[in-house]
């Protein structure tokens, strides 16, 4: 495509080659004041054999973010104003419409987006809780068959396919289902480390997928992945770290941000904010740097255990995260076991969808903002992490 006097044209991606790689802070920098100007504000200058010569970072982090086309010009940058759209922002977000699929990895990233329903009866005075239930992915029945499908991609990107023998991951399950998958649809292993605080269930998930599993006696992931990544050096195994990997950070940037901006839109709604919860705070962080960017105004709360509390998935920000120190949150919410395990009852019989126990942590968090008059009327974004069938042991002495 040509732009009138100017010399700039649009490229696909694949015809371009960017610089090799940015650092985290440049890559979070650039993309800031892509996302807040709603758009590019200069090209990219090229060479004769389509290499960049000028801004050469910028072309990189569109690549990393997704766009179709990235804009050129011959030897000089220009400056132009393109919008988000013209160079194909969103077109990554193609749902198959009839459902049909061609393999099992395209049943993960052809079935986005993950629905967006509005829990009309969980919903409290005049506050909408609309859920994104990623319960709805399908391998692991969680949001983290993003991370499982992008880090894994990634590395192969990285290290060639047949360097991924042998995978190691220290994970509390659904990173370890996820990636699991990955390695069973491409043919490598996957050896699990898993906290004590795992259930019964997420062990026999994990070795039902085909994983080696080893549980060990401390109760955090976290404390588990330098041991980790000694057997992956003594081992020559594949170590995707989800903790520091920021291939977690931007899969949810590049696609489940995106998702839910193009479903915001559809619903007709503006959100006051978004609730989501921690774990390696991958999801809550690029969600919250891509809304407050896009969206001035936006709240971003996340919700935590109380101390001494055990919630499959989330943890306290104290215990060490990366993402989240390089965003800013409205507020974290400590949520007891009983208020999560409550949460996802009242959920189940009130709107009928059964969500885990980090997604019941999401909506007492909701549930304490209502109360303490911290929202108002409005439309507010609940992320409901996975499913329920998980934890259903957890919950039997709750029930009656
Ligand atoms: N909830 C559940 C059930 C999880 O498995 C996880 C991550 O493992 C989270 C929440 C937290 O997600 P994140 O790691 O993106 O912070």
């Amino acid at each position: 495509m040509e732009f009138g006097a100017y010399s700039m044209h649009l490229a696909r991606v694949s015809d371009i080659k960017c610089l090799d790689d940015v650092s985290f802070e440049k890559f979070l920098e650039i993309a800031r004041g892509i996302l807040s100007r709603g758009g590019v504000d200069r090209t990219i200058a090229i060479d004769d054999d389509r290499k960049a010569v000028e801004n050469g970072e910028l072309c990189t982090v569109l690549m990393r973010l997704g766009f179709s086309y990235i804009p050129v010009s011959r030897y000089t940058s220009e400056q132009i104003y393109i919008p988000l759209e013209t160079i194909g922002f969103f077109d990554e977000i193609k749902p198959s419409r009839f459902r049909v699929f061609r393999d099992t990895e395209e049943l993960l990233y052809r079935n986005w987006p993950t629905p967006l329903v509005r829990l009309a009866r969980s919903s409290i005075e005049g506050r909408n809780v609309w859920a994104k239930l990623e319960g709805f992915n399908p391998w692991s029945m969680s949001v983290k068959d993003r991370i499982g499908w992008y880090m894994y991609r990634k590395a192969v990107e990285r290290f060639g396919r047949v360097e991924l023998g042998l995978l190691v991951e220290s994970t509390s399950t659904n990173t370890g289902l996820a990636i699991a998958s990955m390695a069973n649809i491409h043919g490598s292993r996957l050896r699990a480390y898993i906290p004590s605080t795992v259930s019964i269930t997420g062990e026999l998930l994990l070795k039902i997928f085909g994983a080696e599993v080893v549980r060990s006696l401390k109760p955090l992931t976290v404390e588990l992945i330098d041991d980790v990544e000694a057997v992956a050096r003594a081992e020559g195994a594949v170590h995707l770290n989800q903790f520091f990997n920021d291939a977690n950070f931007e899969v949810h940037l590049r696609y489940t941000a995106k998702e839910l901006e193009l479903q915001i839109r559809e619903a007709g709604i503006v959100p006051k904010a978004i609730i989501g919860s921690l774990g390696t705070s991958g999801h809550i962080s690029a969600l919250a740097f891509y809304f407050k960017n896009r969206f001035k105004g936006i709240k971003v709360y996340g919700a935590v255990p109380e101390q001494g509390v055990a919630i499959q998935g989330i943890r306290r920000v104290e215990s060490g995260m990366k993402w989240v120190h390089s965003v800013e949150l409205d507020g974290i919410l400590e949520v007891s076991l009983k208020e999560a395990v409550e949460s996802v009852i009242n959920i189940v019989r009130k709107d009928g969808v059964f969500v885990g126990l980090s997604s019941g942590a999401v909506y007492a968090a909701y549930r304490r903002l209502v109360e303490e008059n911290v929202i108002d009327q409005g439309d507010y974004i609940t992320i409901f992490p996975d499913h329920g069938f998980k934890y259903v042991e957890h919950m039997l002495k709750y029930i009656r």
